[in-house]
C-alpha cells in the first residue's frame, strides 16, 4: 500500500491537487483541484451520473441551492443534534474528535517514539529508568506536557496496535498520574493528560443572507445535499410523473465544521457529495420480503460493484453493516462501503434505509404533505427512502490510491497510475519522435486536433520519447500515439501513413494506419488492448 505522502506529492507535482491558498501559507484542510485534477474528478462525477441516472429509467437528477431555508435544518434534526463530541487539551489548546482519540494517540509522533523506547534494550533492563530518561530527553521535545508518571511493574509488551487492550491500559495508567485528567487520554500533540470531558460541537457553517448582518437572515451552508432532494420531493414527483420505486440523484458541495479534518482530501470542511434518495413503497413486497429491504440490498450491491467496475481492487474494498447501536434512531439499517486507504479501512460510502423519517419531518415542519398517491390501493403513502451517499473527493482519492503503482523497468523506477480509461484525465498523448522534422510535427498536430473531438488528447514534444512516455504513465494516460519518419516518409522511402500506439499498462506497442486510428481507439478505450495487439503484432518500449 502506497503511503499518503507519495500521493500528496504526485498530486502537487503533476497538477492534480494543490493546497488551498498556498501562497498565503495554506488554509487547513481545503484543497484545490488543478488542471488534471479537475478533469479526473469530473470523470468520477460524470461516470456516477451516467451509471446512476442516464442508464436507468427509475432515476432523475436535481441540482438544489447550497443555502436553504433555516427551518430545513430544524426539520432535518441537524440544528439539534448535528454534533460530534470533541475534547480539548488544556495545555496546548488542540481539539480532537472524542471517538478518534485512541487512533490519534497511537499515530502521534510522540507515541511512535515512545513505543520504540518501550521496545528497546534500555526498557528491557529497567523500564522505570528508561521512561525517566525518555521524558527528560526525546520526550521533552516531542511531548513537552507528558505527565510525570510511573509505568508500574506489570506492563506487558510489545503493543500490537491501537486496538490492543494493553495500549489503552498503558495510556490510562499514564494519564491518571496527572491529577486534573478527566478523560484518561493523552494529547496526541503535546502528551498532556489534561483533556476536557467530551462536549458536542456545532458542525454546521453559519452564514448570513442579505447585505447587512444585523437584518440579514442567518442560515447555514448545507451539511449534506440530501435535504435539497427531500424538500423537492413533491415538485419532482409532479413534474416527472414517476411511479414508485424511483430515485432522485444530486451531486454538489456540502460543508461541515469538522473538528479533526485530515488525511488529505479524505475529511475536509468543504467537500462534494454524490447522493441518491431512492423512494420505495414500504407496503410492497418483493419475493415475500419488504420492498425497502430488498432495494437496500440491491443498492448496496450496485454501489459496491460500481467502484470495482472502475478499477478498485477487490481486496481493498469491503462492506460493513452497522450494529444496532450505531444506527440513527430513525434508520432501519445501514451498510458502509469501506476502502483500505493508506491510514486504514475508512468509509467510502454509506447506504442507509432512512424509512419515512425525512419526508414526515418536512411534512410536519412545512405543513405541506409529502406523500405519494398509490393508484392500486387508492391510498396516500409516505415512501421509505434508501440513501446511497458517496463522496466525490473520497471516491477520487480511492481511485487514485488504487491506481498508484511503482515498478522497476530495466533498472529504472516507473511510476504509473493504472486508471480505468474512463477515469484517466488525459486519454491520448500524441508525441512526435523528432520535433525538428516539420512534417512529423504537422502530422502529429493534425492527429491531435482530430482525436480531440472524441477524447481529451494532448500534444507534447518537450522531451525525449522515453521521458514523454514516463510523464504520461505518471498521470495515467492510457495510450500514447507516436508519429515518426516512416509515418511521413523521407527521400529514401515513401510514407507508410502508420503510427505507433503504445499501451500504458503493458508498455506494448502496435503500428496501425492513421486512417483506422479512430476506430482502433474505440476498441482500446473499451479495454480491448490484448485483442488489438494480437491482430497487429507487438513490441515493447
Ligand atoms: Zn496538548
Amino acid at each position: 500500500m502506497v503511503d499518503m505522502d507519495k500521493i500528496v506529492s504526485l498530486c502537487k507535482r503533476r497538477g492534480f491537487i494543490f493546497q488551498s491558498s498556498e501562497i498565503y501559507g495554506g488554509l487547513g484542510s481545503a484543497w484545490d483541484y488543478g488542471p488534471l485534477g479537475v478533469e479526473f474528478k469530473n470523470n468520477v462525477k460524470r461516470l456516477w451520473w451516467r451509471d446512476n441516472v442516464h442508464l436507468r429509467d427509475d432515476m432523475v437528477g436535481l441540482d438544489a441551492a447550497i443555502t436553504m431555508h433555516p427551518r430545513v435544518w430544524e426539520a432535518s434534526g441537524h440544528l439539534a443534534s448535528f454534533s460530534d463530541p470533541f475534547t480539548g487539551c488544556a495545555d496546548c489548546g488542540r481539539h480532537y474528535r472524542a471517538d478518534q482519540m485512541i487512533d490519534a494517540i497511537w499515530n502521534s509522533r510522540w507515541f511512535r517514539a515512545f513505543n520504540k523506547m518501550l521496545d528497546g534494550p534500555a526498557a528491557k533492563k529497567d523500564i522505570q529508568k528508561a521512561l525517566e530518561n525518555w521524558v527528560q530527553g526525546e520526550g521533552k521535545k516531542l511531548a513537552p506536557n507528558f505527565p510525570q508518571g510511573s509505568l508500574g511493574e506489570n506492563i506487558r509488551l510489545p503493543l500490537e496496535g491501537a486496538n490492543d487492550p494493553r495500549f489503552l491500559e498503558l495510556v490510562r495508567m499514564l494519564a491518571h498520574s496527572s491529577n486534573s485528567n478527566v478523560m484518561g487520554f493523552l494529547c496526541p500533540n503535546c502528551g498532556s493528560g489534561k483533556l476536557s470531558n467530551p462536549k458536542p460541537a456545532g458542525l454546521m457553517l453559519e452564514t448570513f443572507l442579505g447585505p447587512v448582518q444585523e437584518t440579514a437572515t442567518k442560515t447555514y451552508l448545507r451539511p449534506e445535499t440530501a435535504q435539497g432532494i427531500f424538500v423537492n420531493f413533491d415538485n419532482v414527483l409532479q413534474a416527472s410523473r414517476k411511479k414508485l420505486p424511483f430515485g432522485i440523484a444530486q451531486v454538489g458541495k456540502a460543508f461541515r465544521n469538522e473538528i479533526t479534518p485530515g488525511n488529505f482530501t479524505f475529511r475536509t470542511r468543504e467537500f462534494e457529495q454524490m447522493e441518491i434518495e431512492y423512494f420505495v413503497n414500504p407496503f410492497d413486497t418483493i419475493d415475500g420480503r419488504p420492498a425497502d429491504e430488498v432495494w437496500h440490498d440491491r443498492w448496496v450491491a450496485e454501489r459496491f460493484g460500481w467502484y470495482q467496475k472502475y478499477g478498485i481492487r477487490q481486496e481493498n474494498i469491503r462492506q460493513r453493516a452497522h450494529e444496532k447501536d450505531e444506527l440513527a434512531h430513525y434508520a432501519k439499517s445501514c451498510v458502509d462501503i469501506e476502502y483500505l486507504f493508506p491510514m486504514g479501512w475508512s468509509e467510502l460510502e454509506g447506504i442507509a434505509n432512512r424509512t419515512d423519517y425525512d419526508l414526515k419531518q418536512h411534512s410536519q415542519y412545512s405543513g405541506k404533505p409529502l406523500e405519494y398517491f398509490d393508484e392500486e390501493s387508492k391510498q396516500k403513502i409516505v415512501p421509505y427512502v434508501i440513501e446511497p451517499s458517496a463522496g466525490a473527493d473520497r471516491s477520487a482519492l480511492a481511485f487514485l490510491v488504487d491506481a498508484y503503482n511503482e515498478e522497476e523497468v530495466r533498472g529504472e523506477k516507473r511510476v504509473v497510475l493504472r486508471f480505468h480509461a474512463e477515469l484517466a484525465p488525459i486519454k491520448i498523448a500524441v508525441l512526435p519522435l523528432l520535433k525538428k522534422n516539420a512534417q512529423i510535427v504537422q502530422t502529429a498536430k493534425k492527429l491531435t486536433a482530430d482525436l480531440r473531438k472524441r477524447w481529451l488528447t494532448v500534444y507534447d514534444d518537450t522531451a525525449s520519447i522515453g521521458r514523454l512516455y514516463r510523464r504520461q504513465d505518471e498521470v495515467g494516460t492510457p495510450f500514447c500515439v507516436t508519429v515518426d519518419v516512416q509515418t511521413v516518409g523521407d527521400d529514401k522511402s515513401a510514407a507508410d501513413e502508420k503510427v505507433t500506439i503504445r499501451d500504458r499498462n503493458t508498455m506494448e506497442q502496435v503500428r496501425v494506419s492513421m486512417s483506422s486510428l479512430e476506430s482502433m481507439m474505440d476498441k482500446l478505450m473499451a479495454g480491448k488492448w490484448a485483442e488489438v495487439a494480437q491482430e497487429h503484432g507487438i513490441k515493447t518500449d
